[in-house]
């Protein structure tokens, strides 16, 4: 049983029930003024975790009355092929948001394809152009979705920013440097660390934060001890791990070691059901941004 000191469970599954609710309640207004959202995204290839990907951003698209296709590429594709296609899409007005699935077979370079992706179109956030925006604080940039989704959940749940210390473990340009740029925006006002592979001694930037948000992709590597108490742990890791014990052979770990962290934490994200519920519905929650400023500009 659960003793009473141990942290609340932030349930990002619920969370992201909310956000997905809303934007479809906001898809039904812009459908009244003729405008269906509309997510278009490029598979190429025949990764089977990239397929599961894509299947559920298709599900989630039709959950919230958006238009959701699928170009399926072969993994022979080329790098013109595929940058072709994304130029057609940026001139399609059906299409509100673009979004190539990582990672590219390796003929292909994923940074000049973003380059490709109109940045009004650029529902994931990599383009360079959104990713100066939201450095520079520009509210109208697109914030890729994963660190956008946890600034909703620390929001959700209270949880203050505001002269707080936050130290992000991970420099990617996916979650880590996104992630310290949403916190530091003016309105948020955290202050922030950013730790990575050559960071010297970890846990002495860790035990100092009130909030602790790990994007490293290395199974359960904080621990309890690494935290300081009541500190806030939001774990974005989600790693495969080998358990004989379940019928995939297999179970889904976070980035943070759950059972010692919850002990000393106030409050911390699960894995399943914590981060990785709330990309997807951000990413709806982007398109219907898209949709709604190409509507603006272009009334129906
Ligand atoms: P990357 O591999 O791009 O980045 C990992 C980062 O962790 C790098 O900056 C790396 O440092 C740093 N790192 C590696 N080892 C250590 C260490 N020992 N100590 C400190 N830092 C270290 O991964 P992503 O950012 O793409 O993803 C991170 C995790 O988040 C993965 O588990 C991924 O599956 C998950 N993820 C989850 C999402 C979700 O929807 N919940 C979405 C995206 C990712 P360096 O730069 O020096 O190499």
């Amino acid at each position: 049983m659960r003793a009473e000191t141990t942290a609340v469970i932030i349930d990002g599954k619920e969370i992201a029930r909310r956000v997905r609710e809303r934007v479809a309640a906001e898809v039904k207004v812009l459908k009244g003024r003729g405008v269906t959202p509309g997510l278009t995204v490029v598979l190429v290839g025949d990764d089977p975790a990239s397929a599961v990907y894509v299947a559920s951003k298709g599900r989630a698209c039709t959950e919230a009355g958006m238009k959701g296709d699928t170009i399926r590429m072969p993994a022979t594709a080329t790098q013109a092929e595929l940058v072709a296609v994304v130029q057609r899409l940026n001139q399609d007005l059906s299409v509100h948001g673009i979004l190539v699935q990582m990672p590219l077979p390796k003929q292909i370079d994923s940074d000049t394809v973003l380059r490709h992706i109109d940045p009004a179109k650029d529902v994931d956030g990599f383009h360079p152009i959104n990713v100066g925006r939201l450095f520079i604080g520009d509210q109208d940039a697109f914030a890729p979705c994963t660190p956008a989704g946890v600034m909703v959940m620390l929001r959700e749940y209270g949880i203050p920013t505001a002269g707080k210390h936050v130290v992000v473990i991970g420099r990617s340009m996916i979650v880590g440097k996104p992630m310290a740029a949403l916190l530091v925006q003016p309105g948020v006002d955290a202050t922030v660390t950013i730790c990575h592979s050559r960071t010297t001694d970890l846990a002495d930037h860790t035990r100092r934060a009130d909030i602790v948000i790990a994007a490293v992709g290395r199974p359960e590597m904080v621990t309890g001890d690494m935290i300081r108490p009541g500190a806030t742990v939001i774990d974005v890791g989600i790693n495969r791990v080998d358990d004989p014990s379940s019928a995939k052979g297999y179970r889904l770990v976070g980035d943070i070691h759950f059972e010692s962290a919850r002990q000393v934490a106030s409050h911390i994200t699960p894995v399943p059901g914590g981060v990785g519920a709330m990309t997807i519905a951000m990413l709806m929650d982007n398109t219907l941004k898209a949709a709604t400023r190409i509507a603006d500009r272009r009334p129906a």
